[in-house]
């Protein structure tokens, strides 16, 4: 989708220029004169401001009002851009502030950059809410605690300034030495790196850290020489998350690490909630076995992984005996103990190679893969023996025997079977919905004969 640009500015030329150079990178550009007339405009991805001389704090403050609930980052553009005007300005609530006659293609890489920033940051709250009404709801991601900073090249001071104003804990690495293994190996929280004065130390440094799979979510902000834009634009070209000329004060700089250590914690905490959702979405919670939707969702996958080499697999089903009674006289509670009990017991006799998922209440299924059918049938007696050869002791102190009743099916899949499936219809298909669908109900045919044979016992299907 294309992304909107509002652009705020008294001046007329000024106007014309930002809306002419956004248009040509094919952003759609709106413009007004003045910040109080924002109204209708104000659902966009990125307001670029143009500060008057005077009390540039008022005007932003005025854009951010009227900005509420669509969170557009502003980017501030000012002619004078000294290092006490920068302070105010980012202080007063604005994501950057660079100066007016910023080439266009800093400005560019700027405003893609922060539009970026601002669709994460709104991912990030999507995210929050939807998992606040599953009722897994996680604080707001902030950074309180001191960080860990690693300055790199010219910022020898650095790390004496900043351990003076602030909690966090910085070292300082001359460029030639950040390379080497002992000081890759330490994962800070931030990289403060200094662009050097060409083009050389960015290029062998950045995209280094950036190469590193341990090191990739770690933010890193480039300070630049004023007067050399055009490195900035290579560091944001290279990744960096954040650039900030060298005549930034201490404050400035302080400012920056904070607000960038809460985009990292923010996009940590989404990490965290995706890995969350996965592992809700494929296990069941209360034995931790994978679930019935992960089952299949594997089996239908081994089609795809066979690779065209035919595979051969046993499916082994098992269902525990009379289970109801054991609700019945122990209660609910000891049946949850017994049956995370089992699944300890039935995951401690398999194999690394074998899938066990809890495929309903009181079932569970195996997924052998290449294995015979006299290795599956005796491995579905060592599961039996393991589930009913003692008693599970529960936190009642009640002793409980189960026993189990075990269906046991062979299944191959045979070179372009994949293809089978989705091919035309006068290609025979094996199965129905799913390519295990036949292999399933042999199984669960075996499995009602050992229930119907007497129980705790194991039948193998003669398909
Ligand atoms: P059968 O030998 O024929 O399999 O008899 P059964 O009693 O095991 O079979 P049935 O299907 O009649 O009952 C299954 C029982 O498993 C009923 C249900 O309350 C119990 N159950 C299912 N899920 C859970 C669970 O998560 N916790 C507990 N405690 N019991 C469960
Ligand atoms: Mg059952
Ligand atoms: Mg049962």
């Amino acid at each position: 989708m294309q992304k909107r640009v509002l652009v705020i500015d008294a001046i007329a030329t000024h106007r014309i220029r930002f809306a002419a150079l956004l248009e040509t990178a094919r952003y759609a550009v709106r413009t007004v004169s003045v910040s109080e007339n924002i109204g209708s405009l104000r659902d966009c991805d990125l307001v670029v401001l143009g500060l008057p001389s005077h009390e540039p704090g008022r005007v932003i403050s005025s854009v951010l009002a009227q900005l509420t609930g669509t969170k557009a980052p502003v980017l501030c553009l000012d002619a004078k851009c000294t290092p006490l005007r920068r302070l105010l300005v980012l202080r007063a609530g604005a994501r950057d502030v660079l100066p007016s006659k910023t080439p266009d293609e800093l400005l560019l890489a700027r405003v893609r950059g922060l539009i970026r920033e601002g669709e994460a940051e709104r991912e990030a709250e999507r995210r929050r809410v939807t998992a606040a009404s599953f009722g897994f709801s996680e604080a707001a991601a902030s950074f309180g605690s001191r960080a860990r900073l690693v300055c790199i090249g010219e910022l020898d001071a650095l790390p004496g300034q900043l351990s003076a104003v602030t909690p966090h804990e910085a070292v300082h690495f001359p460029a030639g030495r950040i390379l080497e293994e002992d000081a890759l190996s330490m994962v800070p929280d931030a990289f403060l790196l200094h662009a050097g004065h060409g083009p050389d130390d960015l290029s062998t440094i950045l995209p280094e850290l950036r190469d590193q799979t341990h090191l990739a979510p770690v933010p890193i902000m480039v300070v630049y020489p004023e007067d050399r834009p055009e490195l900035a634009t290579h560091a944001l070209a290279l990744g960096a998350s954040d650039i900030v000329a060298d005549t930034a004060g201490l404050e400035e700089i302080e400012l920056r690490i904070a607000r960038m250590l809460a985009r990292k914690a923010s996009n940590d905490a989404m990490r965290r909630s995706d890995e969350q959702s996965y592992r809700l979405a494929a296990t069941d919670p209360l034995t931790g076995l994978y679930n019935r939707r992960y089952a299949e969702t594997y089996m239908s996958g081994l089609t795809e992984r066979s690779n065209g080499r035919p595979i051969e697999f046993s499916l082994v089903l098992i269902d525990l005996d009379h289970f109801k009674a054991v609700n019945d006289v122990h209660g609910h509670a000891a049946g949850d103990s017994v049956l995370r009990e089992v699944a300890v017991r039935l995951q401690d006799n398999l194999r690394a190679c074998d899938l066990i998922a809890r495929y309903g209440g009181e079932e569970f299924m195996v997924i052998l893969p290449e294995t015979s059918p006299e290795m599956a049938i005796g491995l579905a007696e060592r599961l039996r023996h393991a589930v009913s050869n003692r008693s599970v002791k529960t936190s009642e102190d009640a002793e409980i025997v189960v026993t189990a009743s075990i269906g046991v099916a062979m299944g191959r899949i045979d070179a372009g079977m994949a293809e089978q499936r989705t091919g035309t219809d006068d290609v025979p298909c094996m199965f129905d919905d799913s390519p295990f669908q036949s292999v399933f109900e042999a199984a669960d045919a075996a499995l009602y004969l050992a229930k119907t044979g007497g129980r705790n016992r194991v039948e193998v299907s003669a398909a």
